[in-house]
């Protein structure tokens, strides 16, 4: 689950994510209450350590997150999954 979890055990992410948190206290998405530091483009799809961070919410981060591991697999939900919306 929290394979690439190690950079953020570190300290200095930590006090990265509380000043991003102090200086954008609202969510980039919605506007709601931000709880976390996330950065722009993810680690995993070759975002740096040190890249650009925004403030998400809890509900927003969780909504960026499923959609930025999913995107491997999602062309073959989509492929299952033809009838249209
Ligand atoms: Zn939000």
């Amino acid at each position: 689950m929290l394979a690439r979890g190690g950079y953020y055990q570190t300290s200095s992410w930590r006090a990265r994510s509380q000043r991003q948190l102090e200086r954008f206290p609202l969510c980039a998405a919605c506007g709601g209450r931000a709880r976390i530091a996330d950065h722009v483009q993810p680690r995993g799809l070759g975002g740096a350590d040190d890249g650009v961070l925004q403030s998400l919410c809890v509900r927003c981060h969780n909504l960026k997150s499923s959609s930025e591991g999913g995107k491997a697999s999602k062309a073959k939900r989509e492929a299952s999954r033809a009838e249209p919306k």
